[in-house]
Formats: C-alpha cells, sequence, structure tokens
C-alpha cells in the first residue's frame, strides 16, 4: 500500500447528494426495518461508480489497487471499493453484519477507490474493524472523526508508515496494530501476490546489481530502478523499501 493523492471530486457524484438526503429521510422513517435488515437501502451504481469516478480513481490510483497495489485493468475491470462499507459491517469476520453500514458515504468521494476483486470481493467485503467498537458513528449527525479505524485509510493516513517489507513479505513497521489488521484481513501476503512479488523483487535485485557496476548498461538499471520506485510502479512500497536497504 501506499499513499494516494486524490484530484477533485468527480462533478457526477454531486447527484448522489440528492439520494443521500432521501436515503436519510428513509432510514428515520424505517429504521427498525433496516436495522434488522427487512429494508434495505438501493445504492445507485450509475453514480459511485459511473465512468468518470472509475476513470478518475484509475488516474489517481495509476492503475493499481489501493491496497495491494497490483495493477488492475489488463485483468479486470476493478470495483469502485466504499472504504466504509455502505450497507453492513462486520468488527471481525467471526461476527455477525451490525446495520445500518455507512449508508450516507456510498457517494463521498473519500470514501471511494478503486480495488482489484481480490481484495475487494474476497477479502474486504463488509468487514471494517475499529480500536474500539463501541465507538462506532452510525448517523451521519455524528462526528466520523471520532471513530478509529484500524483499516488503513489511503490518503488520510501513510501506508508506509504501518508496514514495511521483509524482500516480498510485508509485515507491520515498528509494530503497527493497524499495519498487521490490514495485512492479515486484506491477506496481502496471500500466496499468489507473494510469488509475484517475488519474481518482481528478483528482477530488480538483478537491476540494482548492475546499476551499481561498472558494466555499460549501469545507467539504463539505473533510470530503470528509479522508475520502479515512482508511485505509478506496481508494488512500489516493496521497491523502496528494498532500495533502501540495498537489497540486502
Ligand atoms: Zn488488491
Amino acid at each position: 500500500m501506499i499513499r494516494i493523492v486524490k484530484s477533485l471530486a468527480p462533478e457526477v457524484l454531486r447527484d448522489g447528494q440528492t439520494k443521500t438526503a432521501a436515503d436519510s429521510a428513509d432510514y428515520q422513517a424505517h429504521k427498525t426495518d433496516y436495522d434488522s435488515g427487512k429494508r434495505k437501502f438501493s445504492f445507485d451504481h450509475d453514480i459511485y461508480a459511473h465512468v468518470d469516478v472509475k476513470s478518475v480513481l484509475l488516474l489517481d490510483q495509476h492503475d493499481k489497487c489501493c491496497f495491494c497495489e497490483s495493477k488492475i485493468s489488463h485483468i479486470a475491470f476493478g470495483d469502485v471499493e466504499h472504504f466504509r462499507p455502505k450497507s453492513a459491517f462486520r468488527q471481525s469476520q467471526r461476527d455477525r453484519l451490525g446495520r445500518p453500514g455507512y449508508y450516507w458515504l456510498a457517494y463521498e468521494w473519500s470514501n471511494l477507490f478503486l480495488a482489484c476483486e481480490l481484495c475487494n470481493r474476497r477479502w474486504k467485503k463488509n468487514l471494517f474493524p475499529l480500536e474500539d467498537p463501541s465507538v462506532r458513528i452510525l448517523s451521519p449527525k455524528d462526528d466520523l472523526a471520532r471513530e478509529r479505524p484500524l483499516f488503513l485509510h489511503p490518503t488520510d493516513d501513510n501506508p508506509e508508515e504501518h508496514l514495511e517489507f521483509d524482500k516480498e513479505v510485508i509485515r507491520p513497521r515498528n509494530a503497527s496494530r493497524r499495519g498487521s489488521v490490514t495485512l492479515n484481513a486484506l491477506r496481502l501476503n496471500r500466496p499468489a501476490l507473494q510469488d509475484f512479488r517475488r519474481d518482481r523483487y528478483v528482477l530488480l535485485k538483478n537491476l540494482f546489481v548492475v546499476a551499481n557496476s561498472d558494466l555499460p548498461e549501469r545507467e539504463d538499471a539505473l533510470r530503470n530502478l528509479d522508475e520502479r520506485v515512482l508511485d505509478s510502479a506496481e508494488y512500489a512500497a516493496m521497491t523502496r523499501c528494498a532500495r533502501r536497504r540495498a537489497f540486502e
């Protein structure tokens, strides 16, 4: 994970404000039914996952999943994911679904990111653990800043302060609990992903050796390595970490 710098909110999300006002009013009128799951919100996918939203996210995130940093669009469409789940939440996989979810953030720009299907649909889903689950914000009238999420937020937090790498393996940095929870819940060391990163690591290590040699290719290798640490590069956090440690 690396920190994502977002552009301004796409215009189309303004349409979500009317929808959110209607959802909030309906929730107040049928609170018990919503809380029991009998009544459900019908969120407008055409707004929060509008092509304008997706294309800005693709640019801002350099076509990478906000969690695992894998490039997305050559293998999938990518999901517009809600950092705070819009329909319902779980403190842990074992817990029952809690309701309502963060319905008023369904079209909120700061809550939207692009994620790969595995991170989003297989692992994150409705998970949204908090440091203190008794302080969970369940209404748009309450102050969201009181909540202390355990998942690292891709723009509000700097994930590289919480996660580091031992070669291709991610581990919490300075015993960060939030790093640990994010890493484990989203399975950021899942075997297929680790295999992918290992191949990349070996390649980069070879580049590093050449870049520090007297070979005529050293300039090219150095230039290539410089590109691999940019935000736009796949697994940039791993490469930055490895380079800082001289690929030891
Ligand atoms: Zn992912």
